[in-house]
Parts: structure tokens; C-alpha cells; sequence
């Protein structure tokens, strides 16, 4: 039987956020967005604006919110370094207050609640490939703790709020993912590398490439978030969503270069401080507990991601 559900999305107006809202409003639910525009924008979900089961909502989460909604996905925070770098108290804001809000709302109506987590949450690993079980090696002052941290802190929210109030409670520990909607300044790389390419500007690969990162195309990813949330049992994880098909970023640098046909160079740029020389999910868990994995191939996401960022820098050179 399907039912309709009235389901709240914070950051809905971001990249994962608005494929999402997206998908929710495809299968018949309710959509009440929340997001302040810190890093997504309203050009992200225009397209969703006509629906009458979508709505759209100006809030930031460190305040408190209060509707009523039968579901919640806690996808609020900026997610690219440079971003999350840019003001990172308000980064850590966004995380511990941010879900001390929603878990608040979720304990007085009694929605299930999910955190977009992160694999930095294992830090620089010192297991590969990353399991559930392994609890991570992370700079706690380093400039990406605000971020790490904040994750980490809000993964502690989510399992105590389960404990001590009983919540129904999804912790998904998200790996890099990629594809249409990502800003053209986000800073991430692969759209980095794409906007350079199209440009015929060099490629910005920091250090010497060897770092490694798996790239999970947005809609396997999305996909895999709602068969989480929408499991009968009620296991809150957390578990590992992602790819898990490595690639050096310099790979990923000569890919991109190749599938846009440009003429960039390959400029090597210093590494930042404490970036994970190695990351890839260990995948079984969400194999085994709802039947995912990833179903399209790096070169096809690419394509897609590259079709995307030709069009948004038409519009915007
Ligand atoms: P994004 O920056 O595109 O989206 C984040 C959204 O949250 C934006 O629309 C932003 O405006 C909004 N936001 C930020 N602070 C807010 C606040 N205080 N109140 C309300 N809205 C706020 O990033 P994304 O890639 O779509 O990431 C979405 C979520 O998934 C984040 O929580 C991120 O940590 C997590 N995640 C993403 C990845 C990835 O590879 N894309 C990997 C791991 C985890
Ligand atoms: N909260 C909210 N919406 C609600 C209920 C709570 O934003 O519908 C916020 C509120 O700011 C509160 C926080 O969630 O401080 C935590 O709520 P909880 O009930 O866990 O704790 P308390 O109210 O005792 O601080
Ligand atoms: N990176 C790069 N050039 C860029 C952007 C990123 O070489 O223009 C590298 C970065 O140093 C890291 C990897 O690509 O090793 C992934 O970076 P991203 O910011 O996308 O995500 P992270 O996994 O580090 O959070």
C-alpha cells in the first residue's frame, strides 16, 4: 500500500537536497523544503515550485522549527571544504544545533528522523576499505574539524536521542558524491575539474594526485537514502552509503580532461592540511540490510555531470 507522507527536507535547496525533494514529490508525497540558501539556492528546485505537494521554507536550523511532518531528512550543512571552511563555527552550529532542533522536533511529533553524515567521519582511515565499525582517525582542531566534528557530535545527538527518548533514527555516512546541481563555485572536485575543463583552464589537482576518493553518482545515492529511511525494521545504522569503485584524483583529473575534449593542462597545487590520503566505502552492510548498491558506471555519471555544467555555464559563462 502506498501512503502518502509529509516529509521535511533541511538543506532541500542544495545539491543532494533538492534530487531528493525531487524524489520524494515523483512518488505521491508531501515536501516541505527548509534551507537559508547558505550554499544551495532557489534555482535548484524552481522546477518543483508549481507542484502544489512541494513547499518551500527560509529558516536556518540552528534556530528552532516548528511544523508538524511525518518524516524527517536532517541534510542541512555545507558540504565542500572551502565552504564548510568559510565560517566553520557556524559550520559545527549547523550540525550540533542544527540536530539538537531536529531531533527536538522529532521527539515532540514523532517522526523518523535521518542524518546526512559523512565518511569524514572516519577521518584519515587507518582501515580501507572504511567499515561501520571502525571509529575513525580525526584531527579534532584541524581546519576540517569543524565539519568532521560537527558530524560526528551530531551522529552522538541522533544514537542519544534514540537511547534516552526512544527516537526512530537513520545515521547514513554518506562518500563523495557527485552530479547535476553541484554550484559551479562549489569547490568540490569533480565539479572543480569539470567547470576547468570546459573553461580550458588548468586542472587543479592538489598534491601529487595519489589521494584516492569513490564517487557515488547523485541518483544511486538518493536512491540508497530513501531505502534506508523507508526499512521496516528500525535499524538506525549507521551505514555506509557510497560507491565503492576508487580512483586517484589524478585519474579522475585525465578522465574529465578526456570525456570534455579540452586542452587543459594538469597543474599541480599544494595539498591541503590533513586531506584523507585514501577513502572507500565497505558497502556490505547496506547490500545485505536493503538490497543497495550503486548501479551507474563513473564514465556515465560524467557524462551526465558534463552535459549538466555545459549548459549551467551557457547560461552563467
Ligand atoms: P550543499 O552545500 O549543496 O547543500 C547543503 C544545503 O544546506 C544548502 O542548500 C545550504 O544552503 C543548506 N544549509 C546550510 N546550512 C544551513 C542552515 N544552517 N540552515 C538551513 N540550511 C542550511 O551540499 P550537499 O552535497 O548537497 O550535501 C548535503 C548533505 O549531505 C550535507 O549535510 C553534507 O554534509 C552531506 N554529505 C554530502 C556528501 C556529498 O558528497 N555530496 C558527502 C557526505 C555527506
Ligand atoms: N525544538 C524545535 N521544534 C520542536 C521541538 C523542539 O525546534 O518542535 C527544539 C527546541 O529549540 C529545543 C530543542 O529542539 O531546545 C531540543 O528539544 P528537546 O525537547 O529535546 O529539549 P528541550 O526542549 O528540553 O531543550
Ligand atoms: N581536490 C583537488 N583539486 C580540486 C579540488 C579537490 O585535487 O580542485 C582534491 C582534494 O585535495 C581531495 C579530493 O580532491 O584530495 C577530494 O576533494 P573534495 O573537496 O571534493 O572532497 P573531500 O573528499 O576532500 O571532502
Amino acid at each position: 500500500m502506498h501512503c502518502r507522507k509529509r516529509v521535511l527536507v533541511t538543506g532541500g535547496a542544495g545539491f543532494l537536497g533538492s534530487h531528493l525533494c525531487e524524489s520524494l514529490l515523483a512518488e505521491g508525497h508531501e515536501v516541505l523544503c527548509v534551507d537559508n540558501y547558505y550554499t544551495g539556492g532557489k534555482g535548484n528546485i524552481l522546477h518543483l515550485m508549481d507542484n502544489p505537494r512541494f513547499e518551500l521554507l527560509r529558516h536556518d536550523v540552528t534556530f528552532p522549527l516548528y511544523v508538524e511532518v511525518d518524516e524527517i531528512y536532517s541534510m542541512a550543512c555545507p558540504a565542500s571544504p572551502i565552504h564548510y571552511q568559510h565560517d566553520p563555527v557556524q559550520t559545527t552550529k549547523t550540525s550540533v544545533h542544527g540536530s539538537i532542533n531536529m531531533l527536538g522536533l522529532a521527539k515532540r511529533i514523532k517522526a523518523k528522523i535521518l542524518l546526512a553524515s559523512t565518511s569524514e567521519v572516519y577521518g584519515d582511515p587507518g582501515v580501507h576499505p572504511q567499515t561501520e565499525d571502525y571509529w575513525g582517525n580525526v584531527n579534532p582542531i584541524g581546519p576540517r574539524a569543524c565539519y568532521d566534528e560537527g558530524k560526528r557530535c551530531a551522529e552522538t545527538l541522533f544514537f542519544d536521542y534514540r537511547r534516552q527518548h526512544g527516537l526512530r533514527i537513520r545515521v547514513a555516512r554518506i562518500f563523495n558524491t557527485y552530479g547535476p546541481r553541484m554550484a559551479v563555485n562549489d569547490g568540490r572536485v569533480v565539479s572543480n575539474f569539470i567547470v576547468q575543463a570546459l573553461r580550458n583552464e588548468p586542472i587543479t589537482v592538489y598534491g601529487d594526485g595519489s589521494q584516492t576518493r569513490s564517487f557515488c553518482y547523485v541518483d544511486d545515492l538518493v536512491r540508497g537514502l530513501r531505502a534506508f529511511m523507508d526499512m521496516e525494521e528500525d535499524f538506525p545504522g549507521p551505514m555506509n552509503l557510497g560507491n565503492p569503485v576508487e580512483s586517484s584524483i589524478l585519474e579522475i583529473a585525465e578522465r574529465i580532461v578526456r570525456l570534455t575534449g579540452s586542452t587543459s593542462r594538469i597543474e599541480l597545487r599544494p595539498l591541503p592540511e590533513n586531506d584523507p590520503t585514501r577513502r572507500c566505502p565497505d558497502i556490505g552492510l547496506a547490500k545485505s540490510r536493503i538490497g543497495w548498491e550503486p548501479g551507474v558506471l563513473l564514465e556515465d555519471g560524467l557524462k551526465e555531470t558534463i552535459a549538466y555544467f555545459r549548459r549551467a555555464l551557457e547560461c552563467r559563462p
